[in-house]
């Protein structure tokens, strides 16, 4: 399974705004987008007037990195999108939002979707009480994700219990119980990406 493996605040910069890949460390002064808010690399500082194509590929990368997804991964969601019923820009974020890494984020299991990436891929979550480690597992409605019972006694996944985290509307969760229930698909509203879809489908439509 591919994934990133550069300088991550680098991405942060590239986009001009706080991605949060990294966790706590976002939340300190140590964030290199507060140290050096402009574009990495020896042009990083200049002003360029961006073109219409350059708006839509910033968007589209923005996505990306926030959801950890490689470029050809990211096509095939955006393709299903497209096949789905439905506005095609919403569906691609709904698929981004429905993958098993990002639900596990979104029920704080990680500090950054890569943390939770890396729980899931170490296999510390069931599915409807079976065991799934691909990151990029997409979850339905009604799904039932829980923490396996060796994964319960460590001292990550107490802390995790202990300091839950505001859930989306779609989301339900009993963390007493290492549990958390998919209650319905998310809406647009209900995606909290400063991401402006239309333009990634405006790219890809070309
Ligand atoms: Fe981005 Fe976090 Fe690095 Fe800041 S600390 S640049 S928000 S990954």
């Amino acid at each position: 399974m591919a994934r990133y493996t550069g300088a991550v605040c680098r991405l942060c910069r590239r986009e001009g705004l706080k991605l949060f890949l990294k966790g706590d460390r976002c939340f300190t002064d140590k964030c290199a987008v507060s140290r050096r808010g402009y574009a990495p690399g020896q042009h990083g500082q200049s002003r360029k007037k961006v073109s219409n194509y350059g708006l839509q590929l910033r968007e589209k990368q923005k996505a990306r990195r926030i959801y950890g997804v490689l470029e050809g991964q990211f096509r095939t969601y955006y393709e299903k999108a497209e096949r789905k019923r439905g506005i095609s820009g919403e569906n691609l974020l709904k698929l981004l939002e429905m993958r098993l890494d990002n639900v596990a984020y979104k029920f704080g299991y990680g500090n950054s979707r890569a943390e939770a990436r890396q729980l899931v891929t170490h296999g510390h979550f069931l599915i409807n009480g079976k065991k799934v480690d691909i990151a990029s597992y997409q979850v339905s409605a009604g799904d039932v994700i829980t923490v396996s019972e060796k994964s319960r006694s460590t001292e990550r996944f107490k802390t995790f219990a202990e300091n839950p985290k505001a859930l989306p509307a779609w989301l339900e969760g009993n963390p007493e119980n290492f549990e958390g229930k998919i209650v319905r698909e998310p809406s647009r509203e209900d995606i909290d990406v400063p991401v402006n879809e239309t333009l990634i489908v405006e790219l890809y439509s070309k």
